[in-house]
């Protein structure tokens, strides 16, 4: 039985959204990952790779149309067609270095994921020219899933053909919200009418799944907003949805609004709102047939669509990561690549890895990163986790567990640790109750 929470046992729920990142989304955070143990890498590449881990290629688009004002990844706006080309070949170069180490250890790609960035912003041929160029280095034809992020305003009926025919299993539309005004006063490049087309002309190339982002409490966003976007979102009929709670790291065009207008809380809807907005969602696809599979996803057809990026990356699979700052994880290393363009295509041209920084987590640290991503999952099993690494959670967590637990937000059903629907549309901020001392308050940047 869940226990209710006790409102004095309940931590202080922060109000308004301030500026910083919420998202977890690796361990230890980036901060501690440091450009003098980049050797650890290119030691890890040169061991064979360990028994029954899977392998999975990331590859980092880094181009966009517009820069949108809560955007935090590394894009650029400005790049003409022959830098494009330089990066897709120092891409496909850096691929080449990897494709040649002892690592890879004849395992097939189980898992590829375009990223961006915008992947979609490529041409045809420039999509052509890669992909080939991707397979005739490292094949992934046999691979289990191929994702690939799309921005509605980029598509067209030939580029989508193109895309289904590179062998792209799941298409994600980034389509975060379908009103034009909210669209446009956050620095979105696309409009409400190129989503209904993009999204009829995806189904129409007969992708596997079709996946839709949203994103609750965009600037200006009201309840009937997000009400109106659940429920196009319903009338589209996704193969699954993916809700992001609007977050303003620092590195964004919004803080740096916020800054010079000497704000310490950003213009978007406080937690609480964002929380009772995404249960709101949740609650009308699950009257839908949807099911909720971790803090951020819903399915259509939970025996048909799986997320096997997600879950085996979760689980410690090997990421390959390639282009301008991807963030890698290689042998038991963790990695990220140079985070500026012209480092990143130098390097490589010079026929270098181009690591910037990187951390070898010591066993604890890989067992509290795969213990809190799988968290987000919802529930999660002791046993796997006491067959991976000997160790009993319910031991070696045991103060936050209980912690947890009095706040109503988990509890143990036997060999399943599950988190309450309140605990789960708030797990980000809880992780950092496992976190070893030394990482709490960290950076993620
Ligand atoms: S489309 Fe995505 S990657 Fe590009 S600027 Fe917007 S949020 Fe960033």
């Amino acid at each position: 039985m869940m226990a209710a929470p006790s409102a004095s046992a309940v931590p202080p729920l922060e109000a308004p959204t301030a500026a910083g990142n919420y998202f977890v989304s690796n361990y230890p955070p980036f901060s501690f990952w440091k450009p003098d143990r980049v050797g650890e890498v290119a030691a890890a590449l040169r061991r064979p790779p360990a028994p029954g881990t899977e392998l999975g290629v990331y590859l980092h688009i880094p181009f966009c149309r517009k820069r949108c004002h809560f955007c935090y990844f590394r894009v650029y706006t400005d790049k003409n067609a022959a830098a494009i080309k330089a990066y897709l070949d120092a891409a496909l170069d850096e691929l080449s270095l990897y494709a040649a180490q002892p690592f890879i250890g004849g395992r097939r790609v189980g898992f590829v994921y375009f990223g961006g960035g915008t992947p979609s912003y490529l041409s045809v041929e420039q999509l052509r020219y890669l992909t080939e160029g991707m397979k005739a280095r490292l094949p992934w034809d046999s691979a289990e899933e191929v994702t690939f992020e799309c921005e509605p305003g980029t598509l067209t009926e030939e580029k989508l053909r193109a895309i289904r025919g590179m062998g792209v299993t799941r298409l994600s539309l980034g389509v975060e919200n379908f009103d034009d005004h909210i669209l446009e006063i956050n620095g979105r490049a696309h409009h409400g009418k190129e989503i209904d087309r993009a999204y009829a002309a995806a189904r129409e190339a007969g992708f596997p799944q079709i996946n839709i982002d949203l994103i609750a409490g965009m600037v200006e966003e009201t309840e009937a907003n997000w009400r109106q976007c659940v429920a196009r979102t319903l009338e589209l009929a996704p193969d699954s949805v993916t809700i992001y709670q609007m977050e303003v790291p620092y590195n964004t065009t919004l803080y740096r609004r916020m800054q010079e207008e000497g704000k310490l809380t950003a213009p978007v809807a406080d937690w609480e709102t964002k929380r009772r907005w995404v249960q709101f969602a949740f609650e009308q696809l699950e009257q839908a047939g949807y099911t909720v599979g971790s803090a951020y996803t819903a399915v259509r057809d939970k025996a048909r669509t799986r997320f096997v990026y997600r879950d085996q990356l979760w689980a410690g699979a090997d990421l390959l990561s390639l282009g301008v700052a991807s963030f890698g994880h290689i042998g038991g290393v963790h990695y990220q690549n140079h985070h500026d363009f012209d480092p990143y295509v130098a390097r490589v041209q010079a026929g270098e890895f181009p690591h910037y920084r990187a951390l070898t987590p010591s066993e604890e640290e890989r067992l509290i990163r795969e213990f809190i991503l799988q968290l987000k999952l919802g529930s999660l099993s002791l046993r796997s986790f006491a067959n991976k690494f000997g160790v009993d959670l319910r031991t070696r967590f045991a103060e936050p567990l209980e912690r947890l637990r009095q706040w109503g937000f988990l509890c143990v059903e036997g060999d399943t640790l599950r988190m309450s629907r309140e605990g789960l549309l708030q797990v980000d901020r809880l992780l950092h109750e496992f976190f070893l001392h030394e990482h709490r308050n960290a950076r993620y940047a």
